[in-house]
């Protein structure tokens, strides 16, 4: 099987019973893959095909999408606006005639208006833990983000991690419990909002490039959940040999950046969108650190500006920066490396960039504290032994181990972190 072939497309009116077997295997009953299928399996099929091939019902191939593979249905997500739902939820039930093994008027609402709900989701079990159902998903999100719906949303098991940590990735967060067809379940939401935007200003894009592209950053964008983009200084001087600097005034040494090709870059920018900062990186800025990457990383739009030569002439500074950022006491040639390093902190904490978000936010700093130690296997390396508390299994044991680690660190080590 290739899955590089997977070819995702709405269903048809031929779709209706595979849609019915994968709702019905989204609610537990696998046995309608089993073959031969059990007699009462096939009259159900039978009756929720029917009901799938419905235009009105909330499980209609009309809310459909089919992942195929050379032409095989292989999965399928039903997925819907839920501004009808307690209408369309009526109808549906009350086609499906028999005893439903839930009490529905104890049921709370799936869904509401402003949200695009995925409702269910199935990978035939053959084709399972392949990525399928996670290309289904984002083609789910895709369709919410494109119905310009501000919220994507789907229950989930409260125990079911392996699935929360799929969703987790994908930008779903937690939000909620709800009680529906007689258990509990996980409310998951995800923004379709336009994702936060990075303009960086150089005069050497080509230094930001290769960074931009690699890795955590490269996905991140790939992913859609920011934006990053660079612009040349030189695209925006008037001049015809392209200048951006010139000799400053008062007759010292070095070069300073001009006005206009940075003045004229923002004011383009700016007529776009609304930029929340319009950050300058210079030594003698606020001291860049994690408490200021978390605020960045809540914007939406920010624009930075990196400096080259002596600087850039000081009325920008003046007139168009709202924010004055250093990464250290040191002096660098240029601001592209501040840029970078403040980008890469403020991309990966937005959430679905790290894949366990966990990971994030038990770093370094995230809560004043140094990261405990970590080790991988082996748990004996020429006779460098792993702590025994970690291969004890004993969680409660290893979460004190890892939290005296951590603070004995940071008094140690960084003791000004702990007196803030
Ligand atoms: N003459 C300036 C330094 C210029 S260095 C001064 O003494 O303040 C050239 C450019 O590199 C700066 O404009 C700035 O954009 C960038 N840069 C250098 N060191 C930096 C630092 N520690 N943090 C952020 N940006 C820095």
């Amino acid at each position: 099987m290739d899955i590089e072939t997977l070819n995702i497309r709405p269903a048809t009116f031929d779709d209706s019973e595979f849609v019915a077997k994968s709702v019905m295997a989204a609610l537990g009953q696998d046995e309608v893959y089993a073959t031969p299928l059990p007699k009462r399996t096939k009259a159900m099929i039978k009756r929720i095909t029917s009901i799938c091939q419905r235009e009105d019902v909330l499980y209609s191939w009309k809310n459909t999408l089919i992942a195929e593979i050379e032409g095989k249905p292989v999965a399928s997500l039903t997925a819907y606006n839920g501004t009808n739902y307690k209408e369309m939820r009526e109808r549906t039930f009350a086609l499906f005639d028999g005893p439903l093994d839930f009490d529905i008027d104890l049921m709370q609402d799936e869904t509401h208006e402003g949200e695009y709900y995925l409702d269910s989701a199935t990978v035939l079990p053959e084709y399972r833990n392949q990525g399928i159902g996670r290309k289904l998903l984002l083609a789910g999100i895709e369709t919410g983000k494109k119905l310009s719906i501000p919220h994507v949303t789907l229950l989930v098991s409260p125990n079911n991690h392996k699935a929360k940590k799929l969703y987790r990735s994908l930008g779903f967060r937690e939000a909620g419990e709800i009680y529906a067809f007689g258990e509990n379940y996980q409310r998951m939401k995800l923004d379709t909002a336009d994702p936060m935007r990075i303009d960086i200003l150089t005069v050497l894009p080509e230094m930001l490039e290769g960074f931009l592209n690699c890795s955590i950053l490269a996905r991140a964008q790939k992913k859609g959940l920011v934006e990053i983009h660079v612009h040349n200084l030189r695209d925006w001087t008037l001049d015809k040999h392209k200048r951006v600097d010139d000799y400053p005034y008062g007759g010292c040494a070095g070069m300073v950046m001009q006005c206009e090709p940075i003045d004229r870059c923002i004011e383009s920018l700016q007529r776009e969108r609304e930029y929340d900062e319009v950050i300058f990186t210079t030594p003698d800025g606020e001291k860049f650190d994690q408490p200021m990457a978390n605020m960045f990383s809540m914007k939406k739009n920010i624009i930075i500006l990196c400096g080259h030569f002596k600087g850039v002439d000081y009325r920008i500074r003046e007139h168009l920066i709202t924010k004055e950022v250093s990464i250290g006491d040191y002096v660098l040639t240029g601001g592209e490396l501040a840029a970078a390093v403040m980008t890469d902190a403020i991309v990966r904490i937005i959430p679905g960039v790290i894949g366990d978000e966990q990971s994030a936010l038990s770093d370094s700093f995230q809560d004043n504290l140094l990261a405990p130690p970590v080790y991988t296997r082996p748990a004996d390396y020429k006779g460098w032994k792993v702590p025994d508390v970690l291969l004890s299994g004993h969680e409660k044991n290893i979460r004190n181990w890892e939290l005296e680690q951590a603070i004995e660190r940071t008094k140690r080590l960084r003791p000004d972190l702990l007196s803030d």
